[in-house]
């Protein structure tokens, strides 16, 4: 028989993702306590940073929606605006550039924050499409002005649906229309050129790691619409300086996270949820319990109860991350280098594992993540956990596998920064194994996806088939990114603290 402690706090967190971080906060703020759970020794999970020999890195997370000034609200500046309500400063440096694409046959383009400037870069490589482009990213934009008039809430929660749809009824419909399509199939409508089909696809695949058909029109609306408007912000001090001010906020106001306390089942009576168990056993009771964990962790490991597994065919599984963390000699940097940048050297393997290379040198903002005359370079591509999970972690194989994964990259990326493996003075390496170790997510995995032909709001919401059992973080709606799961957050947060009879006015 294990310590229960009586109703330790009105709700539980598992887990201080972002999603979890921003959940607390938020009811923090309300007078409804919370107590985090976090099984590592910081927060931020995969938007966390650490720090070698020096230089500090992005763990996941290196290219930031949600942090302009400039008024735009509704569902969009997300960060800013919780910032402002819990009263804590995050400073922010503008990033010029979304991400600059190195693609076959010499096509090269940066997604600036110039919007016209893109779309000009964008017509003289396609001039026979300029129309088409001019069509489909106006269709972006139109959802990017819905979803910056129309406020963040839960789409589980009637009053917030009636409010916003009584206010904006033409809005609530186009959007309500605009859920049901895709990025790619609109792309369609206008492009018939399959090169910038297959940018288009670049685009989507970029954050979505899928295909543009397969991503939703609504989730690119944000993505590729914000990045011109609110632009693109790095936090000065790395990725992890959000989650640590999102902990800053939740104990302001009387809240606590507890670090290296793994929770290790969701205690269920009658098919109600009623508190956690830890892996030393300690039991917690709560009115409600939030979960920041995959759903696959979730019902499958966290709730033992069989009636509530997840059915894995139910979405699709993204693949994992081999990561690569290298401190390099400034010299190798070229002049006028954009910071995020993606490379693919053939149309063909780009969804493959390891096809598209993603790599950031964040330093280029700030200089303060890196020994003087030190750049960071972060780079990663998508890997699958059974390829890695033959091999005993630190055991020969598995360090001579990393290597020569790692050494494929690097001779790729050479392509763009020549002379990059001479450069290079630390080299950190991170398989799968890595992210399920670090991240407790199922096969180290970048979340759920949507099958085709599913829609958007086929995403599981926040309530869960277990009553007072909450979902929150990327297997929810609206998916993966930090902003995406910054809303999840504040949808989550609303549904519960309504539920608990203290609803969450509109942020500001
Ligand atoms: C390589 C990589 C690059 C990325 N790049 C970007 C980017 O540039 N921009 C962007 O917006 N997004 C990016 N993302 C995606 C983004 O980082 C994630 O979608 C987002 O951070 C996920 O947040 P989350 O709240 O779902 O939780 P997670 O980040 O998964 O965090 C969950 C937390 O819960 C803890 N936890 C889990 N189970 C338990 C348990 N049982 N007990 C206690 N604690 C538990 C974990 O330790 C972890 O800290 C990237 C992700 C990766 C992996």
């Amino acid at each position: 028989m294990h310590d229960v402690i009586d109703r330790s706090a009105d709700v539980i967190i598992i887990g201080s993702g972002i999603g979890g971080l921003t959940t607390a906060a938020l009811l923090q703020q309300q007078g409804i306590s919370t107590l985090v759970f976090e099984k590592n020794r910081y927060p931020g999970g995969s938007c966390s940073s650490f720090q070698r020999e020096g230089y500090r890195f992005d763990a996941g997370a290196s290219v930031f929606y949600g942090f302009a000034e400039n008024g735009r609200g509704g569902t969009l500046n997300l960060h800013t605006r919780i910032f402002r309500q819990l009263g804590i400063e995050v400073k922010t440096v503008p990033d010029p550039v979304q991400i600059h694409y190195h693609l076959p046959n010499g096509f090269s383009v940066p997604a600036c924050y110039d919007r016209q400037a893109f779309i000009d870069a964008l017509a003289a490589r396609f001039p026979h499409e300029k129309k088409g482009i001019a069509e489909f990213y106006r269709e972006l934009e139109e959802v990017y002005d819905i979803l910056s008039s129309l406020p963040a809430g839960s789409l589980e929660d009637i009053v917030h649906l009636g409010v916003v749809g009584f206010n904006n009824p033409l809005k609530t419909v186009a959007l309500a229309m605009k859920s049901f399509r895709s990025m790619g199939k609109t792309a369609r409508k206008y492009i018939a050129d399959e090169e910038l089909l297959r940018f288009i696809d670049m685009e989507a695949y970029s954050w979505a790691v899928q295909d543009a058909v397969s991503t939703p029109l609504v989730n690119a609306g944000i993505c590729l619409a914000d990045r011109h408007h609110g632009g693109i912000n790095y936090p000065v001090g790395g990725s992890g300086v959000i989650p640590q001010a999102l902990c800053r906020g939740i104990e302001k106001f009387g809240g606590s996270i507890r670090f290296l306390s793994e929770v290790t089942g969701i205690i269920l009576e009658n098919g109600e949820a009623r508190g956690v168990r830890l892996a030393d056993g300690t039991e917690y009771a709560a009115r409600a319990v939030v979960s920041n964990a995959t759903v696959w962790d979730t019902f499958n490991r966290l709730v033992t109860d069989s009636r509530f597994r997840m059915d894995e065919s139910r979405f699709l599984r993204a693949p994992s991350w081999f990561q690569l963390f290298l401190g390099v000699d400034a010299s190798v940097i070229p002049k006028d280098f954009y910071v995020h940048n993606i490379l693919v050297d053939d149309w063909k393997r780009y969804n493959q594992p390891g096809g598209t290379i993603y790599f950031s040198a964040p330093t280029l903002l700030d200089h303060s993540l890196a020994p003087t005359g030190k750049h960071t370079i972060h780079m990663f591509v998508t890997a699958e956990a059974d390829d890695w999970e033959t091999y005993q972690r630190g055991s020969r194989e598995y360090l001579e596998a990393k290597e020569v994964l790692a050494a494929n990259v690097i001779s790729r990326t050479e392509r763009i920064l020549p002379g990059l493996s001479e450069a290079i003075e630390l080299k950190v390496l991170a398989s799968p194994l890595t992210h399920v170790r670090y991240l407790n997510r199922y096969k180290g995995s970048y979340g759920p996806l949507l099958k085709p032909g599913q829609n958007i709001l086929q995403k599981p919401q926040n309530t869960t088939p277990v009553k007072n059992l909450y979902a929150v973080g990327d297997s929810t709606f609206p998916g993966q990114g930090v902003i995406a799961v910054t809303y999840s957050g504040v949808s989550c947060a609303s549904y519960v603290a309504r539920k608990l009879g203290k609803p969450l006015e509109y942020l500001l």
